[in-house]
Formats: C-alpha cells, sequence, structure tokens
C-alpha cells in the first residue's frame, strides 16, 4: 500500500486555474500512487485580510472586516462558481463557506467589542481560512471524478496551548489522525485537510505560525507513514536562493536534511522550518514541486549530502533583525554572565537565532528579532543589574535594523578556506560584516550585515555557488 501527502501552498490554491492544475496533478498522481492525502493552505492573501480585519477590529474600525468580509465571499464565490457546475454539491459546499465568513464578522465583532484581540482570538479568526479552502478544493476534485472530502485538522492534530505558534502532541497526534483518515483511505476517498490549524486537547483553535501549512504535510505524513511527502508550490523547488532577489538562481536537485533545515532556518521561505523534523524522524523522503510545472522533478530533501562541486550550494538572508552586545572588561572570567545573559532573553520569550563568536572575552553578542530588541534590552538591564553597578558589564546595547546572511552547503567541512571566499567578496563590495557565526552543523556560515547591504550580500555570496 504506497501513500503520498501532498501540501498546496497560498498560490497553488490561489485561483480556479491554480486548483484545476491541483486536480490534474492529484489524478496523475491517483494512477500510480494506492492512497493520496491533499493537504492545502488558505488561497493566497486570504492569511494576511483576515488578520488585518483582527487588528483593524481591535483598533476600533468596524468597516474595513467588513470590508474584507465581502471580498472573501466575493473570492471564494468566484473561484468555486467557475471550478463546480451549478446544483447540489456546489450549492453544499458555497453554504458552509457562506457561514465561515459570517463566523468571521462575529468574531472580528467580539474583537472589536473587547477592544483587543488575544493571540487565541487571532487564531480563531485565521484559521478561516484554510477551513473555506478545504471545502472549495475538495468539492473541485469532487466535480473532476475524485472523491474528496475536505476535513478539519483540528479534529486530530492536537496541539500545545501556545496559540500563534503551535506544536502538536505526540501520541495523540498520530493517534487521531490515523484513527480518523485511515478509514477514509481504506474506502478510497482522498482526504483533503486543513494545513496551519490544530486544536488544544479541550478543542480550542491553534495556527502553528506563519507559513505552517508544510509542517502540517509533514505532521500528517508522518502520523501516517506515508512513503513520500510532496510540497507543492510556485517555484520548480529549492533554489540556490531566492528567485525573487536573484533572478539566476537555480533549482538544486538534491538537497540533504540537515542543509535544507539550514536554509529554512534562516529565511528560506520555501519550506517551514519545522517541517523536516518529522519526515526526517520517520525517513519519508520529501520533495518541492512546482503546481505550475508539474513535468518538473523538483528538489529532493535526501538523508545524505550529495557532492556538486561546490562547497556553497545556497544563500538565504533573514531580515528585520537586531544584534544585541553586552559588553565588559569584567567579564573576562567570571562564570555565570553568559547563563544570566540568556536567561534574561529566554525569560522574555525571545529567539536567539545566532550567537556570533566574539574576538575577545569581553562582549556576548547574538540576534534576536527586531520586534523582540527592545524587551530584551530590558530584560537584560534587569538582569545583570549588578554587574552594569560593579562595572563589570560597561554596556548593553541593540543595534537594530541588521541581517542574517547565510551561506549553506555540506561540502563546506571538508573544504578550506569557504569563510575566506565569503568574506573575501563581502570586502571586495565594501560590505562591512557586523558579526560572523558558523552553524554547528558546520554546513553553514551566516554574516551580520546591515539591512542597507543585505541584497548586495546575497549576490555576491551567491555568485560563489556557479
Ligand atoms: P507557498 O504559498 O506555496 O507555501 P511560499 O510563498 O511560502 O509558497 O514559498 C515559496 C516562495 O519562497 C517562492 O515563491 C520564492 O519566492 C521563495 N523562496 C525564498 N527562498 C527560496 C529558495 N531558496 N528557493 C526557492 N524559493 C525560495
Ligand atoms: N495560510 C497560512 C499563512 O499564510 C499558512 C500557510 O500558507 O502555510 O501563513
Ligand atoms: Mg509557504
Amino acid at each position: 500500500m504506497s501513500l503520498l501527502v501532498m501540501k498546496f501552498g497560498g498560490t497553488s490554491v490561489g485561483n480556479a486555474t491554480a486548483i484545476a492544475a491541483l486536480a490534474a496533478i492529484t489524478r496523475d498522481h491517483l494512477a500510480t500512487w494506492d492512497h493520496a492525502v491533499v493537504v492545502v493552505s488558505a488561497m493566497s492573501g486570504v492569511t494576511d485580510l483576515l488578520l488585518k480585519g483582527a487588528s483593524t477590529a481591535a483598533a476600533g474600525d468596524a468597516a474595513s472586516y467588513k470590508r474584507i468580509a465581502a471580498s472573501l465571499r466575493e473570492k471564494h464565490a468566484a473561484a468555486l462558481a467557475e471550478l463546480v457546475p451549478d446544483g447540489a454539491d456546489a450549492a453544499a459546499t458555497r453554504g458552509p463557506i457562506e457561514q465561515l465568513i459570517d463566523e468571521f464578522e462575529l468574531l472580528c465583532h467580539s474583537v472589536g467589542v473587547l477592544g483587543e484581540a488575544s493571540p487565541r482570538a487571532i487564531d480563531a479568526i485565521s484559521s478561516l481560512g484554510e477551513r473555506m479552502s478545504v471545502r472549495l478544493v475538495a468539492a473541485a476534485l469532487r466535480a473532476r471524478g475524485i472523491a474528496a472530502e475536505a476535513i478539519d485538522a483540528t479534529e486530530f492534530v492536537i496541539t500545545s496551548p501556545h496559540f500563534t505558534s503551535a506544536v502538536p502532541i505526540q501520541p495523540q497526534t498520530r493517534e487521531r489522525t490515523r484513527e480518523r483518515l485511515l478509514p477514509l483511505l481504506e474506502r478510497g476517498a482522498v482526504p483533503v485537510v486543513t494545513g496551519f490549524i490544530g486544536a488544544t486537547e479541550s478543542g480550542a483553535t491553534t495556527t502553528l505560525g506563519r507559513g505552517g501549512s508544510d509542517y502540517s504535510g509533514a505532521i500528517i505524513g508522518a502520523a501516517l507513514d506515508a512513503d513520500e511527502v510532496a510540497i507543492y508550490t510556485d517555484v520548480d523547488g529549492v533554489m540556490t536562493t531566492d528567485p525573487r532577489l536573484v533572478p539566476d538562481a537555480r533549482v538544486i536537485p538534491a538537497i540533504s536534511f540537515a542543509e535544507m533545515g539550514e536554509l529554512a532556518y534562516f529565511g528560506a521561505k520555501v519550506l517551514h522550518p519545522r517541517t523536516i523534523r518529522p519526515v526526517v524522524e520517520h525517513g519519508i523522503p520529501l520533495r518541492i514541486r512546482n503546481t505550475f510545472n508539474a513535468a518538473h522533478p523538483g528538489t529532493l530533501v535526501v538523508s545524505a549530502p550529495e557532492a556538486n562541486g561546490r562547497a556553497i550550494k545556497a544563500v538565504t538572508a533573514i531580515k528585520s533583525m537586531s544584534m544585541i552586545t553586552v559588553e565588559g572588561r569584567g567579564m573576562i572570567g567570571v562564570p555565570g554572565v553568559a547563563a544570566r545573559t540568556f536567561g534574561a532573553v529566554a525569560s522574555v520569550g525571545a529567539n536567539v537565532l545566532m550567537i556570533s563568536q566574539a574576538s575577545s572575552e569581553q562582549s556576548i553578542c547574538f540576534v534576536v528579532p527586531f520586534s523582540a530588541s527592545a524587551a530584551v534590552v530590558h530584560s537584560l538591564e534587569d538582569g545583570l543589574a549588578n554587574e552594569l553597578a560593579r562595572r563589570d558589564v560597561d554596556r548593553i546595547w541593540a543595534r537594530d535594523d541588521v541581517v542574517i546572511v547565510t551561506a549553506v552547503g555540506a561540502g563546506m567541512r571538508e573544504t578550506p578556506g569557504v569563510a575566506s571566499q565569503v568574506f573575501g567578496t563581502l570586502a571586495e563590495r565594501h560590505i562591512n560584516v557586523v558579526a560572523i557565526a558558523q552553524g554547528s552543523s558546520e554546513c553553514s556560515i551566516s554574516v551580520v550585515v546591515s539591512s542597507a547591504d543585505a541584497d548586495a550580500a546575497v549576490r555576491a555570496i551567491h555568485a560563489l555557488t556557479i
């Protein structure tokens, strides 16, 4: 029994033409695979609109969410009318989608009354996009002769109560997913499941974070012991860099889990960083493919890296970062300062993306998202108050407006001089490197540069991949 789990992203369900392409791909795969599960994102732009509805409602603006509701009705109705002929199934699909938009208006109204959108309310609102798109896509598949059934993952992806960035809980998720989906597969149906969303054990809707539908595909693939997980998107595969920035970026035919993990972690939007782990743990092959160029084999993510003769395979950037520096002569040899520093960072829930190799022991530098910068500095000032008073720590400061640019390639481990190539090419272009770090897996080198230099740095390092 072979099973393929396919995840289709926002642009892949963005309009009737895209959904028709999704249906054709599903039909083609059903000729060779025994079973298929389809996981989908919201139609492109919909999650942004839903979130905008929530934030404008919280600010006391009742007109915006009503306008958004009208445009969501129009967008889904237009796609449905094009994909599904008038009749019972079209009507049975239109009704529930309309109800979900009614629910959106009701939730925004409540947010307006409270004057605040709690993380829980945000998740209830942002989950609606996927709940609408599964209904639309399943009806489109049925209209093309595929026995599809729309299903909300809130029924079986059981998560932590961390609203807006929940994580699935095992073994509940695996058990419930198998219980719900295996009987459907056995009777030859194709489940069309919401990406992005789950529910707590007590049934509150959660989301897995922006871009989280990829993660849903991996969670469901792992739970069902799928033979492959295919992520369908709007580019031919994982490329040497973001093609929107460097038009001559090339598709990478095979990339290792470790390399893909670094790329995703350091900002390559093509795959949500959490997607890798569930599939690695179950040894499931992962493929990234193009909905709009179905004949292209895409990128295969494999366990062992494949040498392509280049130490640097790809480059990526993660923007809107801040570099925090804790500086002081008295830090030399004083135990516990680092522990207290990172304790203070953790206490405000900030994510440290990289810790830089300081040139001396006199400072600790690390990078956090800009959005957390002010809170981190305050927390450090509190946590290190004694050191500051004693002048063991002289200064705690944030440099905002920086970007982490990361070169990735398993070949770096064996190739001497990769770092000097990276710094050489940046120096030639007069790009100042603020800090550096090497990934623990030894297949990445990151440099921090100012925002103004970010694109030039990516282009310069990209030239080294050719
Ligand atoms: P989806 O809605 O299908 O999940 P995303 O927009 O989340 O699609 O991700 C696909 C986009 O990621 C591409 O259109 C591309 O612009 C961007 N991207 C960034 N870095 C890379 C990369 N290294 N390889 C391929 N695409 C990349
Ligand atoms: N619809 C969600 C988002 O826009 C999840 C996803 O597309 O992966 O973030
Ligand atoms: Mg995505």
